[in-house]
C-alpha cells in the first residue's frame, strides 16, 4: 500500500538522512543547525526543512478533517 503521504515521508526521511550524514562529517554543521558558511549544508538543510514543513502540514490537514 502506498500513498502520496508515504512518498512524502520517504523523501522527508531521505533528506533528513542526507543532511545528518553531511553534518556528521562537516566541521561547520551540526545535526540541529547548518553552519552559516557551509553552502552545501545550508542547501541540504533547506530541502529537509521544506519537506518537514510539507509533511507536518499534511499531518495537520489529515488530523482536522
Ligand atoms: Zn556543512
Amino acid at each position: 500500500m502506498s500513498s502520496p503521504t508515504d512518498d512524502l515521508y520517504a523523501r522527508y526521511m531521505a533528506a533528513y538522512r542526507a543532511y545528518t550524514d553531511h553534518a556528521e562529517t562537516c566541521t561547520a554543521c551540526t545535526v540541529q543547525d547548518p553552519g552559516t558558511s557551509c553552502r552545501g549544508g545550508l542547501r541540504l538543510h533547506e530541502s529537509f526543512a521544506r519537506l518537514q514543513d510539507a509533511y507536518n502540514a499534511r499531518l495537520r490537514k489529515q488530523g482536522s478533517s
